[in-house]
């Protein structure tokens, strides 16, 4: 049985005041969810006072981006896994298209980053997903397959546990339109099996793979009815604590 996880990037928004305000906030509305892990995602300059903050509670604070190299050295405004472990955060995004295209990641980056965050023993949040062009040529299978297999290379099956899987449609994200839940379900089955592929049964059966793209409380509850969709990734839905609890319960 596969423990859905729900999700919040806030990426660049809110002050401190409000980042620890929203937290403490969203621990008060959802208080030690049962049916759910619950995630949020603070810019990395909040995550140590969120972390404290949140002491006692079952909601996960993770970073949004990590650096590729495992090992300290010269690379000015990097945050590495051991930094990130050090205050306490165990969990981070990697490969958020944002990421990808405004910053020019690439799957070999985003496989070190993995990499780096599996050694330090934390949790990858790794997101994949096709643009509208790719998936207008019918092309999105296997951009995402291609995504997997470059991002996920040399990894172990016992590794693929720290793992969670994004799919987030580059094309949904932000933009207010939702990959129909058949769409979503479609892709996280594809996905599913190339994990299987990778990994092996015993991985692709208990890896969570999250949908992230214009996740409202109103279409919540209909993609997570999809058999592989184990949770979601929220960006613009997750900066309201009210709107974000609401998504979190969209089992009650
Ligand atoms: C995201 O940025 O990961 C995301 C899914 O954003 P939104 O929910 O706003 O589409």
């Amino acid at each position: 049985m596969r423990k859905p996880v729900i999700a919040a990037n806030w990426k660049m928004h809110k002050r401190l005041d409000s980042s620890v305000e929203d937290a403490l906030r969203l621990k008060a509305l959802v208080g030690n969810p049962t049916h759910c892990e619950v995630v949020i995602a603070p810019t990395f300059v909040h995550l140590k006072s969120v972390i404290d903050r949140l002491e006692g509670s079952s909601i996960l604070v993770s970073a949004q981006n990590v650096a590729e190299s495992a090992e300290d050295g010269a690379f000015t405004g990097e945050v590495s896994a051991k930094m990130l472990r050090d205050i306490g955060c165990r969990i981070a995004i990697v490969g958020h298209s944002e990421r990808r295209q405004l910053f020019g990641e690439g799957d070999a980056s985003i496989n070190r980053k993995v990499v780096s965050l599996l050694k330090e023993g934390m949790t990858a949040i790794l997101c994949i997903g096709e643009t509208l062009s790719e998936r207008e040529k019918g092309r999105h299978l296997d951009v995402v397959g291609s995504q997997l297999d470059a991002c996920l290379t040399g990894l172990t099956s016992s590794e693929s546990a720290r793992i969670i899987l994004a799919y987030e449609p580059v094309w949904a994200i932000g933009t207010g339109v939702t990959a129909s839940p058949r769409q979503a379900q479609e892709m996280h089955s594809s996905i599913r099996s190339k994990v299987t592929q990778i990994f092996g049964l015993g991985a692709s059966e208990s890896i969570r793979i999250l949908y992230g793209g214009s996740v409202k409380p109103d279409n919540i509850a209909e993609l997570m009815g999809q058999e592989d969709i184990d949770g979601a990734l929220v960006g613009g839905a997750s900066l309201e604590a009210e709107s974000f609890a609401r998504i979190v319960d969209y089992s009650r």
